[in-house]
């Protein structure tokens, strides 16, 4: 028998945050100004700033930075008109977050089947859309995986449908040289720890509504302060919606807004490191008996900041063995398949506060079998080599 070789880094380490980042919170941290209207006469805060450079990053016209990408969504679907007892598409391929704003707006979810490639089924989502009376559509680029936008775009120009991107992990990402997140009437993105971006927690919103801009801005908490913000429409489009929308007080600070601003300028050099590693891992475990990453469309520009790879036709005891033997060598391998949900997965089926969900045969399967692995940029390229070898010597001894 060969030796075990031991991987020791830290899955969910991100790198530190950048020295600019930092200086920049301390100025902020020594002024006290932490909140996003603490400011004084005319001058822009960082959360406004943030605003206004991440808007220009997606080009877009409007942008709203949120407490979280969750909050960001829904605020996004409550401004889009969601009404209680609506009926909002999503793909049954997601993270609580996305059923939990859908949930959170009193409306129902319609859920859509996946394919074998992990994105939605746009048969299903054709069919799902002809038979019921579903107006919205959240869309949800699951660990960065962007389905078909043109023929998205087509179903939803067909039957009606607003669209809204929970950009959560295809932020840096594009579809055939567009934008991920310039497709829908908005999108929604994170700045939480584990994402493209690192304050801890946070959440953007991005649209060229101006109305729904305008209602997200009172929606998030700005008082009758909305004037602070640069990244909206003329004041006049608050007039008539000022004393109709409620304060839910989920904003962003100057803090977070500040360490986010110099991560923005190194957003696409990161996701090329991203995807660096990612090309080599996928190469790698193709190679390996047992597993199968499926291929990805060529207009998909991913930013590769986890990878998924499939134990096609394997049961549930050999991929337990199979994820035991990876994570006895150091390799964190999660696995969407498990019955219970576990750490920050979780399958449609535990989204029981929806009552009883239909039955999706294809992503019941495809998540039986879908493993997936984080690939913070802590890891090197020659981990990644070494990653590899642990886990073809583990598809070796369990799989085969
Ligand atoms: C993390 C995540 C979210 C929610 O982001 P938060 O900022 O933590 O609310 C939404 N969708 C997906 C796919 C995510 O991974």
């Amino acid at each position: 028998m060969s030796q075990k070789k031991k991987f020791t880094k830290d899955f969910t380490l991100q790198e530190p945050i950048c020295d600019q980042g930092i200086e920049k919170a301390l100025e902020i941290l020594k002024s006290g100004k932490l909140h996003r209207y603490n400011v004084n006469p005319g001058e822009k805060g960082e959360a406004a700033l943030l605003e206004e450079e991440f808007a220009a990053y997606m080009g877009k016209k409007y942008c709203l930075s949120c407490a979280s990408c969750g909050s960001a969504m829904y605020l996004a679907l409550k401004s889009a008109g969601v009404k209680p007892g609506d009926k909002v598409l999503c793909n049954a391929y997601t993270l609580a977050p996305v059923p939990g704003a859908i949930e959170n707006t009193g409306a129902t979810i319609e859920l859509v089947d996946i394919q074998d490639d992990y994105t939605i089924d746009l048969e299903d989502l054709e069919a799902k859309a002809a038979a019921s009376d579903a107006r919205w559509f959240m869309l949800s680029h699951m660990r960065g995986h962007i389905a078909n936008m043109d023929r998205i775009m087509e179903i939803c120009t067909i039957y009606d449908l607003v669209l809204i991107e929970d950009c959560a992990h295809t932020m840096g990402a594009t579809w055939d040289g567009k934008k991920s997140g310039s497709f829908g009437t908005a999108a929604c993105f994170s700045t939480q720890t584990y994402k493209h971006m690192n304050s801890g927690e946070g959440g953007l919103l991005v649209t060229d509504d101006p109305e729904l801009i305008a209602r997200a801005i009172i929606y998030s908490g700005s008082y009758m302060l909305y004037e602070r913000h640069t990244a909206r429409p003329d004041m006049e489009v608050f007039e008539s919606l000022k004393t109709q929308v409620p304060n839910y007080s989920c904003r962003m600070d100057n803090l977070r807004a500040a360490i986010l601003r110099p991560q923005l300028k190194a957003l696409d050099v990161q996701c090329e490191r991203w995807n660096k590693r990612y090309r080599i891992l996928e190469a790698g475990l193709n190679k390996i008996d047992g597993i199968t990453c499926p291929p990805r469309d060529p207009r998909e520009n991913y930013a590769g900041s986890s990878i998924q790879f499939s134990l096609v036709g394997r049961d549930e005891k050999t991929i337990q063995a199979f994820l035991a033997a990876c994570m006895d060598q150091g390799v964190e391998l999660k696995w969407f398949g498990n019955k219970e949900p576990v750490g920050f997965t979780s399958a449609y089926s535990s989204w029981k506060y929806f009552g009883n969900l239909p039955e999706l045969v294809n992503t019941r399967r495809i998540l039986a079998t879908m493993c997936d692995m984080r690939i913070p940029l802590t890891f090197t390229e020659s981990d990644c080599g070494l990653i590899l070898e642990i886990i073809e010597q583990a598809a070796k001894a369990t799989i085969i």
